[in-house]
C-alpha cells in the first residue's frame, strides 16, 4: 500500500512538473528572486591577464573562462561577492597586504568600469537598491586572513576600502588560525584569531569559515556575536573532505542564524572526485616550494591537473549538498558559493554563471517551494549581511555608552 501511494505522489509530482516546465519557472523566479553567489574568482582571473579591462572584457561573451557580463545576466545573478584571493605564498615575501589592496582596487575598477550592468555595494541597502535597478551589486570578500599581516589596523582599513567579508584561513594554517587543508597548530583560533572576529564583528564585517578546520570554524562560532558565512563550501557528511562543514558545525551554524553557501567544485561534492583533488594541496605546496616564478607554478599546477583528472560529476550533486544543508541546519542556512573561475570546471550542467537555473529547476523538480528556493539564491546572504550591520551597529553604540 506504501509503495502503491509513494507511486500515486511520484507519478502526480511528475505531472506537476510537466504541466509547467520548471526551466521556465526557474527563469521566471530567477527575474524576481536573483542569485547571490558568495564567491566567485574573476578577479584572479583578470589579475592573470595583467590586470587589463582590455585583455579581459567582460562586456562581452568570452569563450574562456566561467564569468562575464552576458552570462551573469542569463544566469539571473543579481549580487555576487567578488573575490580579493591573495595566495599565500606573498606571505614569506611580505606582500600579502599589498596583494589585497590591489585585489580590492581592481574589483572596485571593475564595478565602475560597467556602470550600465554593476555597481559597488557595501550594505545590503545598497544590494537591494542596485538590484531593483536592474544591475548587478558587487561585493568585496577577502580570501585569506593572511592579507592583514597580523594587524587589526590593516583589518579595519580593507573594511574601510569596502571590504565585506574575509575568509580567516586560504589554504595554510596561519599564525592565528587553523586552516582546514594544512597541519592543525593551534587547534583552532588563538586569542589573536579571536580578537580578529570581535574586530570584524565591531566593523560590521561577515566572518566566511570557508577554508578553516573544523576547530576553527567551532571557536569562530564560540566568539562571533553575529552571523557568520561559509562562502563556498559544501557537506562534510556527503563528501568528507576536510574543506566540507560538518554536520554539528552546520547545527552551530543555524543556531548563530549564519548561512553556509554551497562550492560546485567536483572535488568537494562528489566523494570519488574528492579522493583525487585531496592530493592537490601537498602537490601545491611542493610546487610553491620549487619554484617562486608564478606562471611556471600555474603550469605546474595544469600539469598535476592533467595528470589528476577528475571523474564527470552531475550537477545534481550540488543540489544533494544544497538539500543536506537544508536538512540538518535549515532551509534558512543554506546559499549558493560556486567558486566560479577558482575551480577549474564545474560539475557537468553547472559550467559557468549562466547555468544558475538548472539548479534552480532541479530543487523545484524535488518538490521545493518556490518560497525555499528563494532562499537558497540569495534571501538568506542577503538577511545574513543585514544582521551583521546590525550587530555592529549595536556593538559600536554599546561600546559609546561605556565610554
Ligand atoms: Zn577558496
Amino acid at each position: 500500500m506504501k509503495n502503491v501511494l509513494s507511486l500515486a505522489v511520484l507519478a502526480l509530482f511528475l505531472a506537476a512538473c510537466a504541466s509547467l516546465p520548471p526551466e521556465q519557472q526557474a527563469q521566471r523566479i530567477h527575474a524576481s528572486a536573483p542569485v547571490f553567489d558568495g564567491h566567485n574568482d574573476l578577479p584572479g582571473e583578470i589579475r592573470g591577464a595583467g590586470s587589463s579591462f582590455e585583455r579581459y572584457d567582460i562586456a562581452q561573451r568570452l569563450d574562456h573562462g566561467h564569468t562575464d557580463i552576458p552570462r551573469l545576466r542569463a544566469g539571473g545573478v543579481g549580487a555576487q561577492f567578488w573575490s580579493a584571493y591573495i595566495p599565500t605564498s606573498e606571505i614569506a615575501k611580505g606582500t600579502s597586504a599589498r596583494h589585497c589592496r590591489e585585489q580590492i582596487e581592481l574589483i572596485r575598477a571593475m564595478c565602475a568600469r560597467y556602470p550600465k550592468d554593476m555597481e559597488l555595494a557595501l550594505t545590503a541597502a545598497d544590494v537591494e537598491r542596485i538590484r531593483s535597478s536592474g544591475r548587478i551589486a558587487g561585493l568585496i570578500g577577502i580570501e585569506g586572513g593572511h592579507a592583514i599581516e597580523n594587524s587589526l589596523e590593516t583589518l579595519r582599513e580593507f573594511h574601510a576600502l569596502g571590504a565585506r567579508y574575509m575568509t580567516l584561513t586560504h589554504n595554510d594554517t596561519l599564525d592565528w588560525a587553523d586552516a582546514a587543508t594544512d597541519e592543525a597548530k593551534h587547534g583552532g583560533l588563538t586569542a589573536f584569531g579571536e580578537q580578529v572576529v570581535r574586530e570584524m564583528n565591531l566593523l560590521g564585517m561577515l566572518v566566511d569559515i570557508s577554508h578553516v578546520s573544523a576547530d576553527t570554524m567551532r571557536d569562530v562560532l564560540r566568539v562571533s556575536t553575529a552571523p557568520v558565512i561559509a562562502s563556498h563550501s559544501s557537506a562534510f557528511a556527503l563528501v568528507p573532505h576536510p574543506r566540507n562543514v560538518p554536520d554539528d558545525v552546520l547545527r552551530l551554524v543555524a543556531k548563530n542564524g549564519g548561512v553556509v553557501m554551497v562550492n560546485f567544485a567536483p572535488g568537494f561534492v562528489d566523494a570519488e572526485a574528492a579522493k583525487i583533488f585531496l592530493g592537490f594541496y601537498a602537490a601545491k605546496r611542493a610546487i610553491d616550494a620549487q619554484t617562486t616564478d608564478e606562471a611556471e607554478r600555474g603550469r605546474r599546477v595544469e600539469e598535476w591537473r592533467k595528470a589528476n583528472p577528475l571523474p564527470p560529476v552531475p550537477f545534481t550533486n550540488v543540489a544533494d549538498h544544497i538539500e543536506h544543508i537544508a536538512r540538518v541546519a535549515g532551509v534558512d542556512h543554506v546559499g549558493i558559493g560556486s567558486d566560479f573561475d577558482g575551480i577549474p570546471a564545474g560539475p557537468v550542467g553547472l559550467e559557468d554563471v549562466s547555468t544558475y537555473p538548472v539548479l534552480t529547476a532541479e530543487l523545484l523538480c524535488r518538490g521545493w517551494s518556490e518560497r525555499d528556493v528563494r532562499k537558497v539564491l540569495g534571501a538568506n546572504a542577503l538577511r545574513v549581511l543585514r544582521a551583521c550591520e546590525r550587530v555592529a551597529s549595536e556593538l559600536r553604540a554599546s561600546e559609546a555608552r561605556k565610554r
